[in-house]
């Protein structure tokens, strides 16, 4: 395209709120035929929402949140917010942790009242030999109405769940529709579980899913799907998106998210509407047809 084509584009991409980095990201937007999204804070507004407090035989509610709560009390991760004020909302003071550690794609682990306490996902725990079949079948319900349910684990024992709920942006769904109609497969990539996973993209229509990935290997999801020969858009909110964005053909960040997505990506959605999407697709087409 000429210069002033791309500049035209970049003009009216910014008055749409798609900020386009460069001339390539414009050039090649139009090729695209996959978009690969993460689902926290990409598909939903990354803001979880404590839902539901599940006590295995012989523990409590309360108790249980005071434990979690303490233990998150020391993470950074957006799951760890929602279950700290999901427990002072409920007016349940929280322990004290000790020797707290942060396990990446996992969970939290730490030490409570002499008690060694986990809190995150299946592999944690396996980590920890603790097996928590006693809670299957409620963590299914949860994960099923697409909500992220975690273990909590007091000595080596399965001790109850929390499950947090974190809703699916306004925009989303109408963007999901719009980008079926450009002819764009639509692949979900998430740390979340498989089944929540799927409840989700079910709920938007959503072609693929690939769950329970841990954040290093997002970057080679991508790789895989290009070297079926797809191009391929990710888009992502996250620390842990930024590889993933810097590897696909187009890297697409939400304004709402990290610097560090926003930096490794080509081009930046504003408010974070995935519809910015369709619209940068339809420009990349309409500027690459002027200089043919
Ligand atoms: P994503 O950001 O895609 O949801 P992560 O890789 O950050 O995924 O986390 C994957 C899973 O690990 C979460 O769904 C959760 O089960 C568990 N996990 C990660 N961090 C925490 C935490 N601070 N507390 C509890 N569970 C966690
Ligand atoms: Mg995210």
């Amino acid at each position: 395209a000429t210069p002033m084509s791309i500049m035209v584009a970049t003009g009216k991409g910014a008055m749409l709120g798609v900020l386009f980095k460069n001339a390539e990201a414009i050039e090649t937007m139009r090729m695209v035929d996959t978009l690969v999204v993460d689902k926290t804070g990409t598909l939903t507004e990354g803001k979880p929402k404590l839902t539901n407090v599940i006590a295995a035989d012989g523990w409590n509610e309360k108790d249980l949140l005071a434990y979690a709560g303490g233990l998150e009390r020391s993470s950074e991760h957006p799951l760890a917010a929602a279950i700290v004020s999901g427990a002072e909302e409920r007016g349940v003071d929280l322990k004290k942790a000790e020797d707290f550690a942060s396990h990446t794609g996992k969970g939290v682990s730490g030490m409570i009242d002499a008690k060694k306490v986990l809190l995150g996902n299946r592999r944690l725990l396996e980590e920890f030999e603790v097996v928590p079949d006693n809670l299957d079948d409620e963590v299914r319900k949860l994960r099923d109405e697409g909500k992220t349910a975690m273990f909590v684990a007091i000595d080596g024992e399965a001790a109850g769940i929390v499950s947090v709920s974190d809703p699916i942006k306004e925009t989303t769904s109408e963007a999901m529709e719009k980008l079926h109609e450009e002819g764009i497969r639509i692949v979900m990539l998430t740390g979340d579980s498989e089944v929540t996973a799927a409840a989700v993209a079910k709920k938007l229509g959503i072609d693929d899913v690939v769950a329970e990935v841990m954040p290093e290997d997002k970057a080679n999801a991508v790789k895989r799907l290009q070297d079926q020969g797809n191009i391929v858009a990710m888009a992502g909110d996250g620390i842990n998106d930024a590889p993933a964005l810097a590897q696909a053909q187009v890297g697409i960040a939400m304004g709402t998210g990290t610097d560090v997505a926003m930096e490794s990506a080509s081009v930046t959605l504003v408010k974070g509407d995935l519809r910015g999407i369709v619209r940068a697709i339809k420009l990349s087409k309409a500027t690459m047809r002027n200089i043919k």
